[in-house]
């Protein structure tokens, strides 16, 4: 089974997708860490890294690069990364083959739209900018309104390719998390897909 989560950067997707998949049992893939994987490799060819995850840490060609992936150097990176179609067909593929056995909750942009577009469960979480800002930037120790321009950009770079920020895919849930606490996210996803 799969539980596809997908939503703009701050929406609370990570948090949200995490707890899902421990509160189910089911095992948790957080695609944007590939992208944001081979932003940092940059320009090596994305088919040859090496991309793993170990619990909530995660590994490129062996080292641990949980941290190295999370700065706003890499996020804009990953961003502009994942424009190029070669990036993404790479990804994609490896997104699915991992998918194809067990149970998963899988969280990006384009995982009900282009990955798994057969998913069971879709949700699209989002938030209101100010909220996303705010969140972000207290995940970064930043500035608010520096951090509200750039996921501005952001979400104007991470629209296309089969992906959007605004809008959810076609039988998608649209889950606005602005005041709900993760808590209460969490438990409608469960309930959505225990029923
Ligand atoms: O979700 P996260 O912020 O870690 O993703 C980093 C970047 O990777 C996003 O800004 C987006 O450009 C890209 N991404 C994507 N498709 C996904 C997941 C992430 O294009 N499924």
């Amino acid at each position: 089974m799969l539980v596809a989560i997908d939503g703009p950067a701050g929406a609370g997707k990570s948090t949200v997708a995490r707890a899902v998949a421990r509160a189910l049992g089911f095992t948790y893939l957080d695609t944007g860490a590939m992208y944001r994987c081979a932003a940092l490799a940059w320009p090596r060819d994305v088919a040859t890294l090496d991309i793993a995850f170990d619990g909530d840490r995660v590994l490129c060609d062996g080292e641990d690069v949980s941290d190295a992936i999370r700065t706003r150097e890499v996020s804009e990176k990953a961003s502009e990364v994942a424009a190029r179609p070669d990036v993404r067909e790479a990804l994609v593929a490896r997104q699915r083959a991992l998918i194809a056995g067990g149970d998963w909750v899988a969280e990006g942009r384009d995982i009900a739209t282009v990955v798994a577009p057969d998913a069971e469960v879709k949700v699209f979480l989002t938030a209101s900018p100010q909220e996303r800002a705010r969140r972000r930037a207290a995940e970064l120790g930043a500035d608010a309104h520096v951090v509200a321009q750039e996921l501005a950009m952001r979400d104007q770079r991470d629209t296309g390719h089969g992906r959007s920020t605004l809008e959810p895919a076609p039988g998608a849930e649209l889950l606005d998390t602005t005041g709900l606490s993760i808590d209460e996210v969490v438990q409608r996803i469960v309930e959505r897909v225990r029923q």
